[in-house]
Parts: structure tokens; C-alpha cells; sequence
């Protein structure tokens, strides 16, 4: 047999890829890119991908190891997703290996086969007859029908049946294949499309359904966008097409894939972290292999191959749950976009309150911008005011006036929603003789108090200690709760309003989606209550029973050293804002602050959310920051204060240094200084910031900073990353 090694890419920091020798027995021609083999690398057992096979390798030959297994027979990952892979690995300044790895289900990533899962059953027909089966094997396959009419294809098979078999009870019409897709569309009831407004009209009039265009749809809550959405898709499937649809971590709720569900005969699949590994491969799979026609999922669900993928529908497109927070850091919007375009199809981002990038864009043309103004149907947007709590006595952090509107609302046999971004049941527990705060060992930061169960609770890295009896430093009684959480305003309700039920609704109390299921139905069938809850309450609910919303707290966003700060508490607040009246009843939304005459806040009341916008853009162009420049992070941690600052001090005088040969790349850098919160879970977090007017400039100097970071033989515990187009600086 000629001689060739297969060029693999490997998840491994290293910017190469690798090659093999193939497994014995086979072909050059079994090898093509995209599929996945497994192979031994510096004693560990990895899952690559097929690049291509060379005739030579400047590998010595006695080097060359052998591939251990060839897992795909045919390529996983088609010729546009390795295209796609790499530009994900330039762009976030990763490896190929490294992407590719983030882009396959967990199993895949394992080394299952893809038809591991195999989601095909056989249903036992009604056989008039007795049949006549001559071997026993297919004497014993029908005994088992007789027992029960429906078998998974995978339990028959690893009983020892094999396919001819089966086939052979087929062709005797005694037996017959099932398709079960994955979370079968069961029983919901079909829901026919509504009229659409004019305003509705107008916009899906304005949607195409090929070529690539990106649409920001920028409808306030409740004004119908996903029915806007739901009817673009409809004409999208008579296109042939799939349709990818993007929602946020909490967006994904019953509710919503019921409304798919009930909306389409066409099988709609979910991916959410809900699932375990092995749904989310049938999922993926059913995708892949072009049955599932509607991918509906959170952010890793950017990735799913799709080959007749025809438009991408990103909800709530300002949502920063689109962006992962740890290993490569990309944002599933942004390259959403990217993937629209190189497939050369429209994709569509809708938000109430859109991200300052992508109205930027749709200001500067950049993107079509599609507005609708009005709520759909007959709800009237809800009436928004500041309540000032200056010089106000106030009763468990409520002004009197509001407590008296939540009593009015629950009369009137209707719900209340309070609003506390904060869980547990104090931000601190402190001594009143000598001022002694329960701190985190591990972070700068204090511990929440929480009642149920009695503990305190770093919410930063998870530590937990017991509640001390007496002060740990002047070993008096006197220990204080300062400041509500949660738990908190629910028990101080549940005094103040002893005739109506206090539903709480924060990561403690609901935990998984059933826990979610039954709260949702409990309050959509409940009658008057309030309802105590973080922003898991804030997204995409709706709440037809709820008129009265109450912001606990404004002013915890609008300080934030953060230069998102304020439009981040701005979507949040309209977000929570917006449940509120969403039905027959007007709604109406107090917010308590201290700053009744913030002028940005009563920007964002009097004006909406997009007037505030155009003004935080303008002030984000004289700062000279992003949209208007390109920002990249570098962040280094490490259990000793000054090894993360030299460390990113080094590198910004590599790059000044680079700088001096290459003055055309214009970028400028700023740091390093420490994080927000410079201590967390014992490590002490520094970092430097890149900025450039050019997307190139800045892809340059990363490319040093890699390169240059790569290099260095660093201490075990110090660790850096990189991170483009970061969202929390
Ligand atoms: P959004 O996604 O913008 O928050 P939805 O699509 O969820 O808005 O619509 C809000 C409410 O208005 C839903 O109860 C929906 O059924 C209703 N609705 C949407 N469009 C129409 C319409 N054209 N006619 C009547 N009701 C509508
Ligand atoms: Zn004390
Ligand atoms: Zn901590």
C-alpha cells in the first residue's frame, strides 16, 4: 500500500495540526476531512478531526504513531462547518482542534458512534393471521411483539436480532419501522397563525427568505414579535428550508416550544442544557441528518449542522447569556451572523431592548431595521415611575405609597411582581459593637445570608460556612442582617400581606425545569398572589394575571464602573418592565430609587429605551469605546498577587516593543489593572485591555500576545486567557 499520514487537528492549545499514521487495513480513500478519529497524544486518549491525508510528513518515520480508531465512516462535519471552524479559531484566536471539539455534542466528543443513538423503533402491526415463521430466531423476535408492540431498534439488536431479521418480519407485514424523532411533537393541539397587525405585517413583508441580510427586529415587549417570527418560519418551510432558532438560557421555557410546537406539523427539536448527553446527540443528529426542521436552543445550539440550514432567528439578541463566559469565549450572535453569511441567508435578531453593536449597526445601515412600536393584540404598554425613596420612611424597603398599590392590585384579584436582583436573605451579615463583616476567605467580597437553610454563602465562588452564634471578633451577641435578598422581602410580605401567597421564584427555590413547570402553572391558574423573584422571573414569561410590577432596587446598575452598566440595567429593567399587563388589564410598573433625578434613568422612562440609547451611543463614541472601537481582554489570575500583574506587564512591552517595528498597526493598550473584584476563590485576577479603531490592528496584536504568551515557561498557577468582544470588562 503507497504510503500517507492523516493531517488531524487535535484539541490542544498548540497552533498545528498533527499527523498519523491511518489504522491498519485501511484506504487513503476511507479518509476525508470532517471525520473524527481517536488517537493517542502525550499519553492521553483525544477525539480529533480528519484535515486531509499527505503522501509525506515531516514527522520522522519512527515518530509516526498509528491512528488508534477511525470513528466516522463518513465525515461528521461537512466542508462548510470546517470552513466555519476556522474562522471561530482566527477570530477567537483559538485552535482548529480546539473549535472543532466545542462544535460536537459531548458523546461525539467521547467517541460515540453517531448511530449510538439510534432513535429508530419497529411497532408490531395487526397481523390477522398467525404467522408462519420458520427459523427460531425470528420465532423469538416475534414472541417479543406479541409482548409489547413497540421496540427501540437498538434494545432489539443488542438483544442479538439482527437487521435481516427484522426485515424479514417486514416483508411479512408483520412488523413495520418507526421514526420517532427525538421529543416527538406528541399530542399538541395545532394553533393556526394569528392576523397580523399592520405593523406586524410590515415587517414580515420586510423579510426575505434567501440570500443574506441581517434584520433587527426592535418590537417593545409583548408587540408580537414571535409571531412575527413563527409566521417567517412558516413561509421559510415551504421553502424546503431548516430554521435555527437562538433563545436565551432562560428563554427557553415550555411555553415557548409548546408555541412552536403547536404552530408547526413539522418536527421542531430542542437543545437546552436540560438535556442529557445522549438527547442532545439525538437532537443534534436528527439535525444533521436534515429530519429536524426547527432547531430551537441556547447558545452551544449556534453550532448544530443543519444542510439545508435557510435562516437563523436570534430572540432577544441583547441577552449576554449568547456570550460564553469561560473557554472559548464566543459570542453565538455574533457568529450567527457570520454563518448567515457565509451560507448566504437572512438571519433575523429581535429584541425590545436591543445591544448598543447591533443598533449601531442597523443606525448606520449596516443591518435592516425593523420596528414595531405598539403591543399586539389588546394590551396597552404598561405605565412606568420613579418613586423616589429620599426621606421616606420605608416598611421592609417598601415606600408606603407602593405598599398601598400592591394591596389595591391584590383586591382587585390581580398579581403583583417584585422585582430583587439579589437571592438569599442578606448582602451581609455584620456585628453592631464593633463593625466586623462576614467576609469571604477566598474573595473580596462578603457572604449572603441565607434562612433556609441557615448559612452563609459566597455567591462568587460557592463557599459556604455556618451562621456564627456571637461575633468572631469581640465574641459579643449582636449579629445583623443588613440589607434584603429574597428570602427577606418573602417572609417580610408574608407579614404584611397575611392573606395572600408569597411565591418566591430565584435559583434556591426553583431548581430544574419541572420545579419551573409547576410554578408557572401554579401561577397561571392561582388567583391573586405576589410573586418575589431575580431575573429569572425578568425574560420572556408571560404572566397574564400580573398589572403591578415593583423594581425593588434600581440603583444597584446604575453606578457600575462597568461601561455597560447602565444599558444592561436598562434592558433588565424593561425586561421585568414588560411583564407586567400583558393581557386584557393595563399594567403598571413603580420603581423605588434613591436617584428619582438620574437623567438617565428618566431618559429611559420618559423617552423609552431607545432614546436612552442613542444617548449612551454617542457618550460610548466621544469615550472612543465599543461599538465606535474593537476591544479584546487579556486577564491573567494566579494565587500570587504580583505574578499576574508581571505577567501582563511583560506582554504589553512585547507589544510595545512589536509596536515599534510595525507603527502602521495602530492599537492602543490600557493596563494592566486589576478586576472589578480583584480576589476570587483565592486567586488575585489582573488585566490588560486592547483597543483599535480596525478589526485588523487588533487580530495583529493578539496574534503577538498569543504568540508571545505561548512562549513563556510559566508557574502552574498562573493562568491567562483571551477574550474578544468581551461583554463585562
Ligand atoms: P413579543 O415576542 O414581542 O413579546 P408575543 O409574540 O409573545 O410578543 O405576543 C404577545 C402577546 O400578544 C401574545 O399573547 C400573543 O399571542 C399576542 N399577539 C401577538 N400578535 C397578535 C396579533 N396579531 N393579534 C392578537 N394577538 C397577538
Ligand atoms: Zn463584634
Ligand atoms: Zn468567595
Amino acid at each position: 500500500m503507497p504510503f500517507f499520514v492523516v493531517d488531524v487537528a487535535l484539541p490542544v492549545p498548540l497552533q498545528r495540526s498533527f499527523d498519523y499514521l491511518p489504522c491498519a487495513e485501511d484506504a487513503r480513500s476511507d479518509y476525508q476531512p470532517g471525520q473524527r478519529v481517536r488517537v493517542n497524544f502525550a499519553n492521553q486518549l483525544l477525539t480529533g478531526v480528519v484535515l486531509g491525508t499527505r503522501e509525506q510528513s515531516d514527522v520522522a518515520a519512527n515518530k509516526l504513531k498509528s491512528l488508534l480508531q477511525r470513528l466516522d465512516d463518513q465525515p461528521l462535519f461537512d466542508a462548510e462547518t470546517l470552513q466555519l471552524s476556522l474562522w471561530l479559531a482566527q477570530y477567537y484566536h483559538h485552535t482548529q482542534g480546539e473549535v472543532l471539539d466545542l462544535m460536537m455534542p459531548a458523546m461525539l466528543r467521547k467517541g460515540s458512534r453517531l448511530d449510538e443513538v439510534d432513535e429508530r423503533h419497529w411497532r408490531r402491526l395487526a397481523a390477522a393471521n398467525e404467522p408462519t415463521l420458520r427459523g427460531s430466531k425470528q420465532q423469538a423476535l416475534w414472541q417479543l411483539f406479541e409482548q409489547q408492540s413497540l421496540w427501540p431498534h437498538q434494545q432489539l439488536t443488542s438483544r442479538g436480532f439482527t437487521q435481516a431479521q427484522l426485515q424479514r418480519l417486514q416483508t411479512l407485514q408483520l412488523i413495520e419501522p418507526l421514526q420517532l424523532l427525538p421529543l416527538p411533537s406528541a399530542a399538541d393541539e395545532q394553533q393556526p397563525a394569528l392576523a397580523l397587525n399592520a405593523q406586524q405585517q410590515q415587517a414580515l413583508d420586510q423579510l426575505r427568505c434567501s440570500q443574506f441580510s441581517v434584520s433587527l427586529l426592535e418590537g417593545v415587549t409583548g408587540s408580537g414579535k414571535t409571531e412575527v417570527y413563527l409566521q417567517w418560519i412558516a413561509q421559510l418551510l415551504q421553502h424546503q428550508r431548516q430554521i435555527l432558532v437562538l433563545v436565551p438560557e432562560i428563554g427557553l421555557t415550555p411555553q415557548t416550544l409548546k408555541r412552536f410546537r403547536q404552530r408547526f406539523s413539522e418536527p421542531v427539536v430542542a437543545l437546552h442544557s436540560g438535556l442529557n448527553d445522549r438527547e442532545r446527540l439525538q437532537g443534534w443528529r436528527a439535525a444533521a441528518e436534515g429530519k429536524a426542521r426547527i432547531v430551537i436552543g441556547t447558545r452551544s445550539a449556534v453550532f448544530t449542522q443543519m444542510p439545508e440550514l435557510g435562516a437563523i432567528i436570534i430572540d432577544e439578541e441583547h441577552d449576554a447569556s449568547f456570550k460564553q463566559q469561560d473557554g472559548l469565549r464566543y459570542s453565538a450572535r455574533d457568529f450567527a451572523v457570520v454563518r448567515a453569511h457565509q451560507r448566504d441567508i437572512p438571519i433575523l435578531l429581535g429584541s425590545a431592548t436591543p445591544s448598543l453593536e447591533s443598533l449601531h449597526n442597523a443606525l448606520i445601515g449596516k443591518y435592516q431595521h425593523i420596528k414595531l412600536t405598539q403591543r399586539a393584540g389588546n394590551a396597552k404598554p404598561p405605565g412606568m415611575m420613579l418613586h423616589s425613596l429620599l426621606h421616606q420612611p420605608l416598611t421592609a424597603g417598601f415606600a408606603q405609597p407602593v405598599l398601598q398599590r400592591m394591596h389595591d392590585t391584590l383586591q382587585a384579584g390581580q398579581q403583583v411582581l417584585v422585582f430583587l436582583n439579589r437571592r438569599g436573605y442578606a448582602p451581609l451579615l455584620a456585628c453592631n459593637h464593633c463593625g466586623w463583616m462576614a467576609e469571604c476567605r477566598r474573595c473580596d467580597a462578603r457572604l449572603t445570608l441565607h434562612q433556609w437553610p441557615h448559612h452563609l454563602h459566597c455567591h462568587h465562588c460557592g463557599h459556604q460556612q455556618a451562621v456564627p452564634a456571637v461575633c468572631p471578633s469581640c465574641h459579643q451577641p449582636g449579629l445583623e442582617s443588613i440589607g434584603q435578598g429574597t428570602e427577606k422581602v418573602q417572609q417580610q410580605l408574608l407579614e404584611l400581606f397575611p392573606n395572600w401567597p408569597i411565591r418566591r421564584v430565584d435559583r434556591d427555590t426553583v431548581r430544574g425545569k419541572q420545579a419551573f413547570d409547576q410554578l408557572y402553572d401554579d401561577i397561571h391558574d392561582g388567583g391573586p398572589c405576589i410573586l418575589v423573584g431575580t431575573q429569572m422571573l425578568a425574560k420572556g414569561h408571560h404572566f397574564p394575571d400580573v398589572t403591578l410590577v415593583v423594581v425593588l432596587d434600581a440603583d444597584a446598575g446604575l453606578f457600575s464602573s462597568d461601561f455597560r452598566g447602565m444599558e444592561h440595567s436598562a434592558q433588565l429593567i424593561l425586561q421585568v418592565a414588560g411583564r407586567a399587563g400583558r393581557a386584557e388589564m393595563p399594567g403598571e410598573v413603580w420603581i423605588q430609587t434613591l436617584y428619582a433625578d438620574h437623567p438617565q434613568l428618566n431618559l429611559l422612562l420618559d423617552n423609552g429605551y431607545h432614546a436612552l440609547a442613542l444617548s449612551l451611543l454617542q457618550e460610548r463614541q466621544q469615550r472612543q469605546l465599543p461599538p465606535y472601537t474593537h476591544l479584546a481582554l487579556l486577564r491573567a489570575e494566579s494565587e500570587d498577587r504580583h505574578q499576574a500583574e508581571q505577567l501582563l506587564q511583560h506582554t504589553r512591552q512585547h507589544v510595545q516593543h512589536w509596536q515599534r517595528q510595525h507603527p502602521q498597526v495602530r492599537v492602543s493598550l490600557v493596563g494592566p489593572f486589576p478586576a472589578i473584584m480583584e480576589r476570587r476563590a483565592g486567586r488575585f485576577r489582573q488585566q490588560l485591555q486592547v483597543h483599535a479603531n480596525e478589526r485588523q490592528a487588533l487580530h495583529q496584536v493578539l496574534h503577538q500576545i498569543i504568540h508571545y504568551l505561548q512562549q513563556q515557561r510559566l508557574p502552574r498557577q498562573l493562568r491567562w486567557h483571551l477574550d474578544v468582544d468581551p461583554i463585562d470588562t
